[in-house]
């Protein structure tokens, strides 16, 4: 197997007194990758790592213009007594300059607030952190049978229920709506001229966030109905006022014109 492959710099080792018979077998690695990738894809000897006693990957570049930056990796093995080396592999690696693809996310990492869509389903894992049980029943992860009672006992008690946020569900949620739209660094907060925990429209909430958040009530502002933190604000908030300059100004007296054809006439 070819290791991973960091930097040419700090990997390879090369020169004329390289003993290794296979660190040695350039033209061995070269003619194996010709034959299987084609003369028109190989570019000059990059150098070779060392594997081990006996075994070495040669690099070669890749001259395929879709593969800028990526070489070609020949492992060849000398082995004792043998007298022409084996070729083990031949792969084409990465460089540091390599356009490669993102590192794989799972999808249920990927999931982004608004994903879902009418009908889908987003199950929560037993283990999920931010979930702890209605009440305690142990360690071990619970089986169908398990679940089941406890969703009848909780069902029974009253509890309504089987698992509830816990602190981890808690420190979580607050962190993200106090960083988001609803929290203070908003531009909105910013030109903000009070905060919510002094308007009339902030509904309280219970529980332990209730000290920090609260739910914007006022049908005209940007958050209605959302969580907003209780330094949040906005320019709505009940007790604004307009500046006199900002007021309506009163409009002048209005003025008839009765003036019609007929006078007219009689000048
Ligand atoms: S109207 Fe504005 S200031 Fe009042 S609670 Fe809603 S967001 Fe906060």
């Amino acid at each position: 197997m070819c290791p991973v492959i960091t930097t040419l710099t700090d990997t390879v080792t090369a020169g004329p007194d390289a003993s290794d018979l296979a660190a040695a077998a350039v033209d061995a690695a070269r003619a194996a990758l010709v034959e299987e990738v084609g003369a028109g894809q190989v570019g000059e000897h990059l150098g070779h790592v060392v594997e081990g006693a006996f075994v070495a990957t040669h690099l070669f570049g890749c001259t395929s213009a879709g593969y800028v930056g990526w070489r070609w990796a020949v492992t060849v093995a000398h082995v004792p007594g043998s007298d022409r080396p084996t070729i083990d592999e031949v792969v084409l690696l990465p460089g540091d300059d390599a356009i490669v693809a993102p590192p794989w996310v799972p999808y249920r990492e990927r999931i982004q607030p608004g994903d879902l869509s009418p009908g889908d389903l987003l199950p929560v894992s037993d283990d999920d952190p931010r979930l702890v049980p209605t009440y305690a029943f142990g360690d071990d992860p619970l089986d169908a049978d398990a679940k089941a009672q406890v969703r009848q006992v909780a069902k029974d008690l009253g509890l309504g229920r089987v698992r509830t946020l816990g602190q981890a569900g808690f420190d979580l949620a607050a962190e993200r709506w106090y960083a988001g739209a609803g929290g203070p660094a908003a531009p909105i907060a910013q030109a903000a001229p009070d905060h919510c925990y002094s308007c009339g429209f902030l509904m309280r909430i219970a529980g332990p966030l209730s000290e920090y958040f609260g739910v914007c009530a006022n049908g005209d502002a940007n958050d209605d109905g959302r969580i907003v933190s209780l330094d949040h604000g906005c320019g709505a908030h009940s007790e604004v006022r307009l500046a006199k300059r900002h007021e309506p100004q009163p409009l002048p007296e209005p003025v008839v014109d009765d003036l019609s054809y007929a006078d007219i006439d009689t000048f």
